[in-house]
C-alpha cells in the first residue's frame, strides 16, 4: 500500500502526489493551499471542476477572462481519463499528449497545466491537448460555447 497522497490547491486547483501536502503550491505559489483527494473522486466531474478552477485562477493572474475551457465535452472527458489513469496508476497528473521521461524530476514540466502552455495558447490560441482555448480559438474552430 502506497503511502504518496493525492493533494489539489484549494486556490488554483493544481493537482500534485506526494507522501505529505506540499506547503507551497508549485503552481500559483500559495502557502498550505492543499487539500488531500480521495482516489475514489478522480471521475470527469471532479477533473472539470479542478480545471474550472485553474481557468478562474489563470484568467484572475494574467489573461484577464481570455482563457476557457474546451468546450466540447468529448474532448474534456478523454483528458479527464488519461489523467485519471496517470494518477491511479501513482503517477502524477501527467499531461496526456506529451511524452514521460520517466524521471520524476525532469517530468514535473509536464504536470498540467505544463510549462509549456502559455506559449502554446499565444501562438495557437490553445494549448497542445486543447484543454485550454482562447474564445476566438474556440469560435474559429466551430466548437459551441459551454
Ligand atoms: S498541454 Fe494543456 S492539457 Fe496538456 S498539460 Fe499542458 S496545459 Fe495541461
Ligand atoms: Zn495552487
Amino acid at each position: 500500500m502506497t503511502d504518496i497522497k493525492i493533494y489539489r490547491c484549494s486556490v488554483c486547483g493544481y493537482i500534485y502526489r506526494d507522501k505529505k501536502a506540499p506547503c507551497e503550491c508549485p503552481f500559483c505559489h500559495n502557502q498550505k493551499s492543499f487539500n488531500q483527494i480521495s482516489p475514489d473522486s478522480l471521475n470527469f466531474e471532479f477533473f472539470k471542476d479542478t480545471w474550472q478552477r485553474q481557468v478562474k485562477w489563470m484568467n484572475a493572474t494574467k489573461y484577464q477572462d481570455e482563457i476557457k475551457l474546451n468546450p466540447n465535452e468529448e474532448t474534456l472527458k478523454g483528458l479527464a481519463e488519461s489523467m485519471g489513469k496517470y494518477l491511479k496508476e501513482g503517477q502524477q497528473c501527467y499531461c496526456p499528449c506529451r511524452v514521460l521521461s520517466n524521471n520524476p524530476e525532469a517530468d514535473r514540466k509536464i504536470i498540467c497545466p505544463c510549462y509549456l502552455y502559455m506559449g502554446e495558447i499565444e501562438i495557437w490560441g490553445r494549448c497542445h491537448c486543447s484543454l485550454y482555448v482562447t474564445p476566438k480559438w474556440a469560435k474559429e474552430n466551430k466548437i459551441d460555447s459551454a
